[in-house]
C-alpha cells in the first residue's frame, strides 16, 4: 500500500574504537570500527506533494536544504532507480549534533531510504537498499542495520555482533567543530600501513567469549583531532577527568569528533557524570545504546501505517 506521508526516526551512532589501517587505492581509508546506535535521534517527516521535485526543510541553520543534503540525495537516487515520479517534501527536525562525528547526515540518508521504501511500497529492504546507501557515503549502510556492529573496509561493510551492548552513554558536545578532512590529512602524514593491527578483532573475540573488553579500544583519529584543535584538547582533558571519576567503561571521541562520550553500565553514575559536566559548563546529555533488535522495533513502531502520525491516501 502506498502511503501519503510517514514519520521516521533517524538515530545517531558512536564509534566504540576506530582503527585507520591505511589509505586505499580509491582514496578512502581502510578502517575497522565498532558502530553503536544511541537513542538520540532526528525526526524526519516524508510527505508526498502535488508539485514535482524534492524539497528539504531543516530547523538547523548549518544543514543545507538543497541537493547537497544527504537526505535529498537519498530520495533523489531512490526515486531515479525505482522510476518514481511526483513530488516529495522532506522535513528534518535536528537533535543530533551537526558535524559532530555522530553520523547525522548518513543516518538521515538511510532513514529516508528505509522510509521511502515503505512509503512507496517498493519492498527492497536493507539488502536491496544497500547499493544505494553505499553510493551515498561510507557510514550510510550501517544505518540500514543499526545496533552493535563491526564496520570494515571504508566502514561500509557492516556485520552485526552476536552480542549487543546495553549501556548508558553520556554525550558531550564541546561546541568546537573540527574538520574531518583536516583530521585525516594529519593521519595521512604519519600513517604507516598496519594491516596486522588487531585491537578491534580482540574486542570482537572477547565478545564471543561473553565479556566486553572496552579497555582495548581506542580511536586512532583522537590524537590527530586534538592536535588539530589544541583548545579542544584542553576541554577533552576536563571531560575525561569527570568521566573517569564517575567510572566510565570507555571515554572517547566519536568518529572524527568533536562529540566526546562516556560509556557506563550504571545509570546513576551516568547521571552523576552528566551533572558533573554540566556543572563545568559543558553541553552534556545522557542517552542509552540501542541493540539491533531495538533499532528494528523502533523502526516498525514509528514507520507503521497503524500510527496516528501516518496518513494513507
Ligand atoms: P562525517 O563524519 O561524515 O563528517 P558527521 O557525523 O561528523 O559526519 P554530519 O552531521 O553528518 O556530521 O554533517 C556533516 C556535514 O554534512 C554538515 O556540515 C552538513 O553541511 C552536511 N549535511 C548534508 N546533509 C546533512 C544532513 N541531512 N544532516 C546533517 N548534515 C548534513
Amino acid at each position: 500500500m502506498a502511503l501519503a506521508s510517514l514519520r521516521v526516526p533517524s538515530f545517531a551512532k558512536i564509534n566504540l574504537g576506530l582503527e585507520v589501517l591505511g589509505l586505499r587505492q580509491d582514496g578512502y581509508h581502510e578502517l575497522r570500527t565498532i558502530f553503536q546506535t544511541v537513542n538520540l535521534k532526528d525526526d524526519i517527516v516524508l510527505r508526498r506533494k502535488r508539485s514535482s521535485g524534492i524539497t528539504v526543510e531543516c530547523d538547523h541553520p548549518d544543514v543545507p536544504t538543497d541537493e547537497r543534503n544527504l537526505a535529498f540525495k537519498a530520495a533523489w537516487e531512490l526515486a531515479r532507480r525505482a522510476d518514481i515520479k511526483g513530488g516529495l517534501a522532506i522535513q528534518i527536525e535536528k537533535r543530533i549534533p551537526v558535524a559532530g562525528g555522530m553520523g547525522g547526515g548518513s543516518s538521515n540518508a538511510a532513514a529516508v531510504l528505509l522510509g521511502l521504501d515503505r512509503m512507496w511500497g517498493l519492498g527492497l529492504g536493507p539488502a536491496g537498499l544497500h547499493p544505494i546507501a553505499r553510493s551515498l557515503g561510507a557510514d550510510v549502510p550501517y544505518f540500514l542495520v543499526g545496533g552493535t556492529a563491526l564496520g570494515l573496509a571504508r566502514g561500509d561493510e557492516v556485520f552485526p555482533l552476536w552480542r549487543q551492548i546495553a549501556a548508558q552513554v553520556v554525550i558531550v558536545d564541546p561546541q568546537r567543530p573540527v574538520s574531518t578532512a583536516a583530521v585525516f590529512r594529519r593521519i595521512d602524514a604519519r600513517l604507516t600501513p598496519r594491516e596486522n593491527s588487531n585491537t578491534i578483532f580482540r574486542f570482537v573475540s572477547r565478545d564471543l567469549e561473553g565479556g566486553w573488553a572496552f579497555s582495548v579500544l581506542s580511536n586512532d583519529l583522537e590524537e590527530a583531532a586534538l592536535e588539530e584543535a589544541p583548545d579542544l584538547a584542553a576541554k577533552v582533558k576536563r571531560i575525561r577527568r569527570v568521566l573517569a571519576r564517575e567510572g566510565a567503561m570507555l571515554a572517547s571521541l566519536s568518529g572524527s569528533g568533536s562529540t566526546y562520550f562516556g560509556l557506563f553500565d550504571d545509570p546513576i553514575r551516568a547521571r552523576r557524570a552528566r551533572e558533573g559536566l554540566a556543572a563545568e559548563g559543558f553541553d552534556a546529555r545522557t542517552a542509552r545504546t540501542l541493540s539491533h533488535g531495538q533499532y528494528r522495533t523502533a523502526w516498525s513502531r514509528w514507520a507503521s501505517p497503524g500510527r496516528a502520525r501516518v496518513r494513507t491516501r
